[in-house]
């Protein structure tokens, strides 16, 4: 819905397309981008036409304000004037109308829950619902249900916690088999201690303020075959304690994942290296009170505040480098995340990154995404298309597969950019491909020079036919797809047309 800054947008090229998860967007008039939006929000104009007044909403109240000028839409609670954002919205007009005089939660989540919309819609917060949806999702007490579905939800997990002089160790017993380090994310933060395990599509979440401060540091080990969980934290004083602490927003609950807020840390910006004219490899250090492992296939959010509003994208972060993979596994408590960031110059977020100074920081939210490392499962070709910064997701998946398929015979690369020059780490890819042979690299360009004698032109039928190509007849396949969302939706039909099933494509999108 939000944080898309447009003239007569979409650009036919422009990466926006992607960021709503292929939902299509309108032309926005002139003067109506994000950062007009966040112009008019700063005005001190009355956007509610309540004179900086908070109500309580009745439902009744809320199903009568739904007409383009006077639209109030719910959103977790909270109940917002979006009329004088209408013209804003990168969606469109109809999209927001959908949601008028309701509850828009669901609509919203399914779109992009992940956009800040506290912040960017508040100056047009009217008020609080009155009745039942005031509590947000999520919130509910334990005993009841937290989601219609719940007989499909896995079976909850619990959670203990003993005692040394010295330490602290907190248990959490999952109750689940495919549990391991990137399943539990663990934050120490101004004395709240926070544990979010992921089983499947559901969070399950330890939030304790401490009754006692510990050290930043701590130890989080995982026993996988019984799903037990221990972290163990340090005492800063060798006292006994009584309690563990309070618990906070969550606590003990299992609820599904899309209803749960995104958490973010302040990372520190370590280093920022060219990698091609316009791409960069920036590395964040996580704080030392934090352990997050960012699962193959997912990416994250980071956040700036851009003219006093957070601005939040979504990045996908790779290694270091695709060669020294192959050396030496990634450690597995990596304190370090890299991304390969393309600075866009008339872009909100990517400049604003770029200016960042080595020792700043940004937030990073925890991992999100639907792959599951499942789909490498007896796999053995694989085909990865990738367009420009699309080709993110692909590091980490080829060197997964490389390492650890043993079922796996074949990786194709077809990379897809405009010139020579927007190649990533096209020397590293050449030298991969001459180290294994399991693994071929084609290059594509769309405006490559006269010298050019590779393949050029936009994904087509011709050139995904001839490169996807079994290495046996009934070969168990997975074809992976990244890049701008044109380019995606024209892949995935093509996908289709030469046969391939849903199973056998995935297609990272948000
Ligand atoms: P924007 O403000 O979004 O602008 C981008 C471009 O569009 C600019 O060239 C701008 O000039 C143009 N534009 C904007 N408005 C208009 C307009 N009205 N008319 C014409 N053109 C316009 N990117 C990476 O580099 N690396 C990653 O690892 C990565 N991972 C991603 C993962 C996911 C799941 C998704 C969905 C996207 C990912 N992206 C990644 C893209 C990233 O999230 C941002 O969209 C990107 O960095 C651009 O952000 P920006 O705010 O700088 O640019
Ligand atoms: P780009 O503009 O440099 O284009 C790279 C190539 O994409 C082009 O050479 C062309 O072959 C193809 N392409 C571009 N527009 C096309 C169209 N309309 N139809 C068919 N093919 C087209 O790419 P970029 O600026 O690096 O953008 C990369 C995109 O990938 C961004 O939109 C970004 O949001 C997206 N991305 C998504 C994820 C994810 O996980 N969903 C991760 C990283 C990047």
């Amino acid at each position: 819905m939000l944080n898309v800054p447009s003239q007569s947008f979409p650009a036919p090229s422009s990466q926006q397309r992607v960021a709503s998860g292929g939902r299509s967007k309108v032309p926005l008039k002139q003067g109506r981008s994000l950062m007009d939006w966040i112009r008019l929000t700063k005005s001190g104009k009355d956007l509610t036409g309540l004179k900086g007044r908070l109500i309580e909403v009745t439902e009744e109240e809320l199903k009568k304000h739904n007409k383009k000028d006077d639209c109030w839409i719910c959103i977790r609670g909270f109940v917002y004037n979006v009329s004088p954002y209408m013209e804003y919205h990168p969606g469109g007009e109809d999209e927001l109308m959908r949601a008028a005089g309701s509850d828009g939660t669901d609509l919203f989540d399914q779109v992009h829950r992940w956009v800040n919309y506290e912040s960017m819609l508040k100056e047009c917060l009217v008020g609080r619902m009155a009745v039942k949806s005031a509590v947000p999702k999520g919130m509910l007490p334990k005993s009841q249900p937290t989601n219609p579905l719940a007989k499909e939800s896995p079976v909850s997990p619990s959670y203990d916690w003993f005692q040394t002089d010295s330490l602290v160790t907190i248990v959490i017993y999952t109750k689940q088999k495919d549990i391991n380090l990137d399943s539990v994310i663990v934050d120490y933060q101004d004395d709240s201690f926070r544990a979010e395990t992921i089983i499947k599509d559901y969070s399950y979440l330890i939030y304790i303020g401490l009754s006692h401060e510990i050290q930043e540091d701590f130890s989080v080990q995982v026993v996988e075959n019984v799903g037990k969980i221990e972290i163990v934290l340090k005492k800063t004083e060798n006292t006994s304690w009584t309690c563990l602490g309070h618990p906070l927003e969550n606590h003990n609950l299992l609820i599904p994942k899309k209803d749960t807020g995104l958490y973010y840390r302040k990372c520190q910006l370590i280093s920022k290296e060219d990698v091609t004219h316009d791409t960069k490899l920036f590395c964040l250090m996580l704080p030392p009170s934090t352990h997050l492992q960012v699962p193959i296939g997912q990416h994250v959010y980071l956040k700036l505040t851009i003219t006093g509003t957070e601005i939040v994208k979504p990045y996908t972060p790779v290694s270091n480098s695709l060669l020294s993979e192959f050396k030496e596994p990634v450690l597995p408590n990596n304190k370090y995340i890299y991304f390969l960031i393309k600075i866009y110059p008339a872009g909100l977020f990517t400049p604003e990154l770029d200016h960042l100074q080595i020792g700043d920081f940004v937030s990073v939210s925890s991992p999100e995404g639907n792959f599951k490392i499942s789909q490498f499962q007896e796999l053995e070709d694989l085909f990865l298309l990738a367009a420009g910064t699309g080709f993110t997701p692909m590091v980490k998946i080829l060197n997964y597969a490389l390492t650890n398929i043993p079922t796996l015979r074949k990786v194709k690369l077809m990379f897809f950019n405009k010139t020579e020059d927007d190649i990533i780490w096209r020397s590293q890819l050449e030298k991969l491909a001459f180290k294994d042979k399991r693994f071929d690299i084609e290059f594509v360009l769309s405006a490559p020079t006269s010298e050019w004698n590779g393949k050029q032109g936009h994904i087509s039928p011709a050139l995904l036919s001839e490169f996807l190509k079994r290495s046996l007849d009934k070969s168990k396949v997975l074809i992976c797809i990244c890049g701008p969302m044109p380019f995606t939706e024209q892949g995935i039909r093509l996908l289709h047309d030469l046969n391939f099933s849903k199973d056998e494509i995935h297609s990272f999108t948000t």
